[in-house]
């Protein structure tokens, strides 16, 4: 029995070793053309954002099957953005490193510029988690989801302060993509997860120049890696390998891969922020944090001020949608949203602490965080590719897929979060089921606060 177990295994990791070589094969014969996909995709984005910010907002009656401005919208909302998420898991950052015109802008633009090195204040982990926070709560009032202008303004604005930042720091390498990029985190902590790795071959120390700043020599980690396969070259000693591997298995042994500390509290504070920006639009709590607001404000006198509109490119102000912000509602919306994340973030960091305080190998609060912190990817980021891909679902009924096919599939694909976090837990905790238990109610929160959402 345990000789046929041995077999199956080493049969799966050569049909594994294998498949890796063909999809590594394939990426270095092509990788010169990599320019070629970053300016389609580039010219399609250039489609899709430019264009719908020109037309007249469509009318109650329009569809995306015919008009543009909806479909643009549906691709980009609907299709790219929860699809980008879920590719992590199976791709890793392929999208950073192969498709996306913003980061291989940036990098052009940091080939012909002033080369600076980049200070030490951009360099702060911190620096991404500000950029995320900073870019959702501003896409949430200004509409990006819902209004074409303000989705040409937070896509289009930073990719302008991606080629910005390329032209004066870099020198060919990737700042904006390491440093400060709001997506680059999120699918980093998430690359985590996913089936694919870029590994040292064994034995090797050679280091090659990477546009993300690894030290391929050591890399563990696949956070950082943006799998553009320039340290790919099996011809080469020292050369990166493309490995793939059972999911989360970066996570199981996270100990030996590098674990940040920003990292987590970045997924803990994102999966706040995130739960907040669907809250906000559903929540009781939320008209009653802004009807306090406007107390507040008219005791003060200056309720004339907070009850006045802004300018389009601050807030969603589109009379002719019947829909206008006030100063109140963007305040109202920036608080709530801060609470949410600080709250989750808090919540989150207390279950992980418990857990190492509980667990019995003495780890101290911070080798707990360390250890225990990134169980929590996998149902945040279900959850949350769930909650963008609304669109998409609901699209799929007005095609004629019942509505209990979307449901249980929806249910299908949150469940599988759930259970992929506690099953990590279980991992980390090493069967340990004390400590796994502050690490499971951990999950079922992040879980029953989705599912209020979703559901
Ligand atoms: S980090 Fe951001 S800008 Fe850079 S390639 Fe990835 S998504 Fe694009
Ligand atoms: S580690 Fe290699 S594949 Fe990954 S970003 Fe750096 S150079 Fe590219």
């Amino acid at each position: 029995m345990e000789t046929r177990t041995i077999q199956v295994t080493e049969e799966k990791k050569a049909l594994r070793g294998s498949l890796a070589e063909t999809i590594e094969g394939f990426f270095l014969k092509h990788r010169d053309r990599f320019w070629k996909v970053h300016v389609v995709v580039l010219l399609l984005m250039v489609v899709l954002i430019g264009v719908p910010a020109f037309m007249p907002l469509p009318d109650e009656e329009a569809s995306l099957f015919d008009d543009f401005s909806l479909f643009a919208n549906f691709i980009i909302w609907g299709v790219w953005f929860p699809l980008l998420f879920l590719s992590v898991i199976f791709a890793g950052r392929l999208w950073c490193g192969v498709f996306c015109p913003q980061g291989a802008a940036s990098e052009y633009a940091s080939k012909k510029g002033f080369a600076l090195a980049p200070p030490r204040w951009l360099r702060r982990d911190w620096i991404a988690i500000v950029s995320f926070v900073a870019v959702t709560i501003f896409g949430q009032v200004v509409g990006v989801r819902d209004y074409p202008l303000a989705t040409l303004e937070v896509l289009g604005g930073t990719t302008l302060v991606a080629v910005l930042v390329g032209y004066i720091y870099g020198g060919g390498r990737r700042v904006w993509c390491r440093y400060l990029c709001p997506m680059g985190p999120l699918l980093g902590v998430l690359s985590r997860l996913g089936a694919v790795s870029f590994e040292r071959a064994a034995g090797s120390a050679k280091g090659y120049p990477c546009p993300t700043f690894v030290n391929t020599a050591t890399k563990t980690s696949s956070a950082n890696c943006i799998e553009c396969f320039r340290c790919v070259n099996p011809e080469e000693r020292g050369t990166l390998r493309v490995r793939l591997r059972r999911l989360g298995r970066e996570v199981e042994e996270i100990e030996r891969r590098e674990p940040n500390l920003w990292e987590v509290l970045f997924l803990f504070s994102a999966t706040g922020l995130a739960l907040g920006a669907f809250y906000w639009q559903i929540s009781p709590l939320y008209i009653r944090l802004k009807h306090a607001l406007g107390d507040i404000f008219m005791d003060l006198g200056l309720l004339h001020v907070v009850g006045s509109s802004g300018p389009r490119w601050l807030m969603v102000n589109y009379p002719e949608a019947g829909e206008v912000f006030l100063w109140l509602d963007v305040m109202a919306i920036t608080i709530f949203m801060v609470t949410s994340m600080v709250a989750v973030a808090l919540a989150l960091s207390v279950f992980t602490a418990l857990a190492s305080l509980i667990d019995r190998r003495g780890l101290s609060v911070k080798d707990g965080f360390l250890r225990f912190g990134y169980v929590y990817g996998p149902v945040a980021l279900l959850s949350l590719v769930i909650g963008l891909g609304q669109i998409l679902f609901q699209t799929t009924t007005a095609l004629g897929v019942t509505q209990q096919v979307v449901k249980s599939l929806e249910m299908a694909f949150f469940a599988a979060g759930g259970l992929w976090s506690v099953y990590l837990a279980y991992r980390l905790a090493k069967g340990n089921m004390l400590t796994m238990v502050p690490l499971s109610l951990g999950t079922v929160l992040v879980a029953a606060l989705w599912y209020g959402v979703l559901f």
